[in-house]
């Protein structure tokens, strides 16, 4: 059955609610940038307004809306000579500089056509998008660790299409709102009280996780037999983030998972993906890694290799572990059964591990740390972060202690604590 009207508001406005009050929690004086796709659907500029009225009306001192059109992008990639695609304005990282020196809250909204760049060269869209995170790489960490930001997806047409492309085209763009808002706990009564309880539960599983301080975990299942060395002193971080102002926030909304460092150089074995991964605008099928001393020594992919080679070919960074993320397989997004070809929402179905940069908050006195106290400590550095799915209800995992012992973590894809 098909949302009426009515529905689809409501939800909107509720939606537009939590963004400001769980995403990025604003409060008096707090300066918003927020960032919305530009389509051809009211609903999207709905939902755009619903959001600055609710954090002006939370007492945002100012919000910069800034709408995006991604299409842009790939016309740069077919129609710009090919020697001006590395080319980073002077102006776009004056800007980029001046949202982490202000402290400005982020509030990114997406509806990525996953197909966007497909058929195109993925060296061109490589060397567009390496050249972009390298300019700003330098203020990422400042931007991630002490900026309050929050990421979350909306209905798009193109969007819609990959995820169901079985349905009447009409009826698609509802039907993914509907998801979302499933996902989101947006379908509650009073999403922002639900969404509190969430995250404590979160929080208090990622405090059992840090006090364990297991040296590795094991996962075991189909096609995967593969160790993940933990730092010492990693903490299992969950349930949205702390700013040093105190103020609580969530980066993803929805999130369903706890996560933590894998230690760079001690990841060993072969471990499949559960799910395709949707990268740069390109999908990748049926694809494992093996691991040797914390490094890809090899892969296989049914589709998309190439892709992925452009992927760990990135940096050196990229050929390591930089997450490792739990998620119980009875998680919302995992239940509804939908593939949604978005890493938001898939990495919220599924246990998940990410090639690339690790977070310094997921080791103790991480944020303190240079960049060669942060590698020695066992954390990875790179330009990129990628995260791909690996658990499912066929997926065991223990925790092995500094003795040892083995303890169980994950049973058939839950809890097992
Ligand atoms: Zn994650
Ligand atoms: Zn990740």
């Amino acid at each position: 059955m098909l949302m009426t009207d009515t529905t689809l508001d409501t939800n909107l406005r509720k939606y537009a609610n939590l963004l400001v009050h769980i995403g990025v929690n604003i409060t008096e004086g707090d300066l918003l940038h927020f960032t919305v796709n530009v389509t051809d659907d009211p609903n999207i500029r709905k939902l755009a307004h619903y959001t600055v009225e609710a954090a002006y009306q939370a007492g945002a001192k100012y919000v910069d809306v800034q709408w995006t059109d991604e299409v842009t992008s790939k016309l740069r990639i077919l129609h710009a000579a090919d020697d001006t695609l590395d080319y980073v304005p002077e102006w776009f990282i004056k800007k980029v500089e001046s949202y982490a020196e202000a402290g400005v809250a982020r509030l990114v909204t997406f509806g990525r056509d996953p197909q966007l760049f497909a058929g195109l060269d993925s060296n061109k869209v490589t060397t567009m998008q390496r050249a972009g995170r390298a300019a700003t790489a330098y203020l990422v960490p400042k931007l991630i660790d002490e900026n309050v930001w929050c990421g979350a997806a909306i209905a798009t047409q193109p969007w819609a299409d990959v995820v169901f492309p079985d349905l009447p085209a009409d009826e698609r763009v509802p039907k993914l709102w509907d998801a979302i808002f499933a996902a989101t706990r947006v379908t509650e009564d009073d999403p922002v009280a639900a969404w509190k309880a969430h995250q404590q539960d979160l929080v208090n599983r990622g405090k059992y996780m840090t006090e364990k301080q297991y040296t590795a975990l094991h996962l075991k299942g189909d096609g995967t037999d593969f160790t993940i060395g933990l730092p010492k002193g990693h903490v299992w971080s969950g349930g949205g983030s702390d700013h040093s102002s105190g103020k609580r926030f969530a980066p993803n909304i929805p999130t369903e998972e706890i996560f933590t460092m894998p230690h760079r150089d001690r990841v060993n074995g072969t471990v499949k993906a559960t799910k395709p991964l949707s990268y740069n605008g390109n999908i990748i099928e049926d694809f494992s890694f093996t691991f040797k001393d914390g490094r890809v020594t090899g892969f296989e992919a049914k589709t998309g290799g190439d892709v992925l080679q452009g992927l760990i070919d990135t940096d050196e960074g990229a050929k390591h572990l930089g997450e490792v993320a739990l998620v119980p397989h009875s998680s919302p997004i995992s239940q509804s059964g939908i593939l949604f070809f978005n890493t938001l929402y898939d990495e919220n179905a599924a246990c998940h591990i990410a090639l690339g940069r690790a977070y310094a908050k997921t080791i103790e006195g991480g944020t303190e740390m240079d960049e060669d106290q942060f590698v020695e400590a066992g954390g990875n550095v790179s330009q990129t972060h990628v995260d791909f799915m690996i658990g499912n209800h066929d997926v065991d995992i223990d925790g092995i202690t500094i003795d040892g012992e083995r303890e169980p973590v994950m049973r058939q894809g839950e809890w097992a604590f």
